[in-house]
């Protein structure tokens, strides 16, 4: 991980009931140290309600799973930045391959997303990862380099000064089937490169995670390499013991 503080986020996805927040965030606060920066991403419904439980802390910050790329208008349904920083959040994910599959987000959108949460002064948590058949055709580092190269056509290298970029191969996410070490390095690597081509000390600072059906068994393992800096996780972070556990880690 070098010099770059461990990373690790909760993404609830269409899960979650203000019971299980009170539950989730007493546990962890009670748990974590601020050796490992988390964020903790809820339903938009929900990001009032945990805004206020995790008021006057610093070990667990608030983020959203999506957002609109518009600041206002007829789009039903759409939640702005500002609302979201209104509701107390500082992260967004973007791009998660949910989003861009079931919903879609294309590359474009997802650049424009991203320009949005930046400009509003949020830190985007910008997902890619390819599909099991990309990695079968030996595609996924052409698959990788687009999806990040639109977003950096659009923002400049300079805009991950502030970012996180999860690297969530769809294979992946919500199987049960976690990328190698090996697998998660070559690209966590390949990424950083295309970055540091660019700019070399973007390429050093930004914290590149890895997201995939983590778990407190296989996340140390993950972790252990040098261009992982932490997890995005689902599934395993419904439950605060087997979260704490991949917080625990990443440290
Ligand atoms: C995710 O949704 O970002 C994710 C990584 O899910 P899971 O941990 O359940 O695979």
């Amino acid at each position: 991980m070098g010099n770059r503080k461990p990373f690790v986020a909760a993404n609830w996805k269409l899960h979650g009931s203000r019971s299980q927040l009170e539950r989730f965030t007493t546990a962890c606060l009670k748990g974590l140290s601020d050796d490992v920066e988390t964020v903790l991403c809820p339903s938009h419904v929900h990001l009032d309600f945990a805004s206020n439980l995790l008021a006057e802390q610093s070990l667990m910050k608030l983020g959203a799973q999506s957002v609109s790329q518009h600041k206002s208008g007829a789009y039903t349904g759409e939640v702005s930045c500002e609302m979201l920083i209104e509701a107390g959040c500082r992260y967004v994910i973007v791009g998660h391959s949910e989003r861009r599959r079931l919903f879609g987000e294309t590359s474009f959108i997802v650049a424009e997303k991203f320009a949005a949460v930046r400009a509003a002064g949020l830190i985007p948590i910008l997902c890619l990862g390819e599909s099991g058949a990309a990695r079968q055709a030996r595609r996924t580092f052409e698959v990788i380099a687009e999806e990040l190269d639109i977003v950096l056509e659009k923002n400049g290298a300079m805009a991950f000064d502030n970012a996180i970029i999860a690297y969530e191969p769809i294979w992946a996410v919500g199987t049960g089937k976690c990328a190698t070490p090996e697998q998660a390095q070559e690209v966590h690597s390949f990424i950083r490169g295309r970055l540091a081509e660019d700019t070399p000390v973007i390429g050093d600072k930004v914290r590149i995670i890895y997201g995939g059906s983590l778990t407190p068994a296989n996340a140390r393992d993950l972790f252990a390499q040098p261009d992982v800096d932490g997890g995005l996780i689902g599934g395993a972070s419904l439950d605060d013991q087997a979260f704490l556990g991949i917080v625990e880690a990443a440290k």
